[in-house]
């Protein structure tokens, strides 16, 4: 192949081991350099399975690379979410369309795969434990920290950062004159909690749903695993009362828990000592302009972290990678068209999926279990059954979709004006009433 220009890739997480074996198929010579030791060998994750929503834009981009149908055979399909009162009583909305779900995946599976198809590359080298402590960003060299703690430094024509979050090559870019960038941590942490599977492996709760325990300050989430476990993820604020800050004893733990997520403490035999093991995380939200700094581009959280509440952070970072590999394809050579058509395809969009997914968060805590919440979904899931051709609701958009996030935003307040519009003329239980819904949806305005 002719196309021999060498690119690093800083970061093999998802985005970084995924964008790689683009680059391998488009004949580049890609050197990748991670942080951590290589997770097909050592286990990164500490024996706990941490699982992650995969949909429309996630499973795009791994089409490309020829991935997606082996990851949804592994997947379990989350066909709507499953809410738990404070009672224990279920109530139960699908995400999408009859055929319309998320997919539960693992996070080191996928990453593991991602790794395993870039190394059978010839023009890949994967370098683990190699720290990025830095970059120049004209001389295109970037320094590393070995796994002897030797200083090493690499040049490359090109670079891509997906070091996540905390990139180091960011944090060089956010030197640079007029380079904006805001980090904003919400009050809330997060922590891992698992419910077991039945002896024999069978699951204790619904396998395909989502599972959610809307508490107004505080949440669950539980998303289910292949071997019949579900990772449960407790959202609570870090200070105040029912707090992480808040719980120190074992009781004060457990009443808290027992009180709060009575149905699911039963299911959940090691709940105190995971508890008490697992770490708080915490959850970020970054924006920065411009992504491309000379010949060096930010991809996945490096660019944009986002908070899980819409599950899209990887779906987006690997959206990213889509689309930059689609520019190569159609502008290569010319570098300088490439990365700014990349930045001003992908900016607004990580944007606005940032916005989204805040929002999302109030929904999930507060919204879901409430009664004119869940009415709007009723209707909102019926306009998507009845009139495909003329509504689609913001989930859809976001998740089932590959339309601009920003686009998918703005449609959030269209729609939200026809189901004002279909509710004060009455119209609500009539929505298969097509002579006095259509007129509605066709006068809205997009
Ligand atoms: C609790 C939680 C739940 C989530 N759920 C979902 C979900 O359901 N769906 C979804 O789409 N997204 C979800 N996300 C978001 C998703 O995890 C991220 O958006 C995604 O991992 C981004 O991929 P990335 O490759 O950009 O970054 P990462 O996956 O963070 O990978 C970065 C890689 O760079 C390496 N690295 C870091 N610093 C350096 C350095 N200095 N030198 C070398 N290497 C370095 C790291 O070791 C890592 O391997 C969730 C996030 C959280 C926190």
């Amino acid at each position: 192949m002719s196309k021999k220009e060498k690119i690093i890739v800083v970061g093999g997480g998802l985005a970084g081991s995924l964008f790689a074996v683009c680059l391998a198929k488009k004949g580049f010579d890609v050197d990748v350099y991670e942080r951590r030791p290589d997770m097909r060998k050592d286990d990164v994750d500490g024996g706990r399975s941490i699982n992650l929503a995969l949909s429309t834009r996630g499973l795009h981009a791994l089409s490309k690379i020829g991935l997606d149908q082996e990851i949804l055979k592994q997947a379990i399909p989350m066909n709507g979410r499953m809410m738990h009162s404070i009672d224990g009583e279920l109530t139960y909305q699908p995400y999408g369309k009859d055929g319309q779900y998320i997919n539960s995946v693992s996070r080191a599976g996928l990453n593991r795969r991602l790794l395993e198809l870039a190394d059978e590359n010839e023009n890949v080298d994967l370098h683990f434990n190699h720290r990025c402590d830095d970059c120049d960003l004209e001389k295109n060299e970037v320094y590393f920290t070995d796994e002897n703690g030797q200083a090493k430094t690499v040049k490359a024509d090109y670079i891509i950062a997906t070091d996540g979050a905390f990139s180091a090559i960011r944090l060089r870019m956010q030197k640079t004159n007029r380079f904006d960038f805001s980090q904003d941590y919400q009050d809330y942490g997060y922590k891992e909690l698992e419910i077991t599977p039945e002896e024999g492996g069978a699951f204790k709760m619904e396998k395909n749903a989502l599972h959610i325990w809307p508490r107004g300050n505080y949440m669950m989430i539980a998303l289910p695993n292949p071997d019949g476990s579900y990772t449960c993820t407790l959202f609570m604020p870090f200070e105040g009362e029912n707090s992480f800050g808040s719980l120190k004893t074992d009781e004060q733990i457990m009443e808290f828990l027992a009180h709060n997520f009575a149905d699911s403490i039963p299911l959940m035999p090691n709940v105190l000592e995971d508890y008490k093991a697992n770490p708080v995380g915490s959850l970020v939200t970054v924006r920065c302009n411009p992504w491309v700094r000379g010949n060096f581009a930010l991809m996945g959280d490096s660019a944009h972290a986002v908070v899980p509440f819409y599950g899209q952070g990887m779906n987006c970072a690997f959206e990213d990678a889509a689309v930059l590999d689609d520019l190569i394809g159609k502008h290569y050579p010319n570098w300088e068209l490439i990365f700014s058509e990349y930045e001003k395809e992908r900016i607004h969009n990580a944007n606005a999926i940032a916005d989204l997914a805040i929002k999302n968060f109030k929904e999930m805590r507060d919204l879901v279990g409430q009664e004119d919440f869940l009415e709007k979904k009723r209707i909102e899931h019926e306009l998507c059954e009845l009139y495909p051709e003329h509504y689609k609701s913001q989930y859809e958009l976001v998740t089932f979709s590959t339309e601009d996030y920003s686009y998918a935003q703005a449609m959030g307040d269209v729609n939200d004006g026809i189901i004002e519009t279909i509710k004060e003329k009455g119209l609500a239980n009539r929505l298969s009433d097509k002579d006095a819904i259509l007129p509605i949806l066709q006068s809205a305005k997009r």
